[in-house]
């Protein structure tokens, strides 16, 4: 299996993986040309893709979805609440296959099984997913204001993980950020600021984890190294081993 981020932040989210010839993408949260040019950075084309998985309604991570599905006949998997809030947004005249998941239950998606789970954030129904080619097996996990026993129990044996390190507290605390804003953010239905990040990886079984990909960094009130720093003196690995989705470039293929 392999996997790559398109983009990752405030701006924009999007995931691929990919297993012989079954492509998915989780999330869409760019303009629909903008996702064509960073498909086409990962020598992929709309037209290879077998599935978009939603994981909620915000415009981060739904921004394109709906017209690149249209466009180019492309099923999308998303939870009832997610599709509930996206409704507004779906034009009258597209034609999508639409398949609402129960946010507990295993699917599959050509080569894929997919394991969603729900995740303490302010929508409606989020979810986030386990990918699995049956040997390997993907995690992501954004757009968490906090951890539950079932995230950290999902989250175990896995070879990949893509985890949110959002903000860090302190930056927060000082960024010019309205109240209100600051509160959403670092709330129970937010985003993971690094700390809590930090703690459920301290959490996990690394026995297998191959590749570690911090997320949906906050451009303001985070930064690289912040992040980097707070993992390695959480798990003690090689800072070089960890990657960063960046809002602008993503990442790379990684092989799992
Ligand atoms: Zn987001
Ligand atoms: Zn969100």
């Amino acid at each position: 299996m392999q996997f790559a981020s398109l983009g990752s932040g405030s701006a924009g989210n999007s995931f691929l993986a990919k297993q012989n010839k079954s492509l998915l993408m989780v999330d869409c949260g760019f303009a629909i040309q903008d996702i064509v040019f960073r498909l086409n950075r990962l020598n992929e084309v709309p037209e290879n893709i077998s599935g978009i998985l939603l994981t909620h309604e915000h415009e981060d991570h739904v921004k394109g979805a709906f017209k690149l599905a249209n466009k180019f006949k492309i099923p999308i998997w998303l939870s009832y609440g997610t599709y509930k809030m996206c409704e507004k947004h779906i034009n009258k005249s597209y034609e999508i296959d639409l398949k609402i998941i129960d946010s507990h239950n295993t699917f599959e998606i050509e080569d894929f099984i997919i394991l969603p789970f729900p995740v303490p954030h302010d929508a409606r129904e989020p979810t986030q997913f386990i990918l699995s080619d049956g040997k390997y097996k993907l995690g992501i996990l954004t757009d968490t204001g906090s951890s539950t026993p079932h995230i950290e129990k999902v989250l175990q044996e896995l070879d990949a993980l893509i985890i949110e390190f959002n903000h860090d507290l302190n930056l927060l605390e000082l960024s010019d950020y309205v109240d209100s804003l600051k509160k959403r953010i670092r709330g129970k239905l937010g985003h993971l600021d690094n700390q809590t990040a930090a703690e459920i990886l301290g959490k996990l079984q690394f026995k297998k984890l191959k590749h570690l990909v911090a997320a949906h960094l906050s451009e303001k009130n985070n930064s690289e190294q912040l992040v980097k720093g707070i993992i390695v003196g959480k798990i003690g690995c090689e800072s070089d081993w960890i990657k960063i989705a960046t809002q602008v470039d993503g990442t790379p293929w990684q092989v799992i």
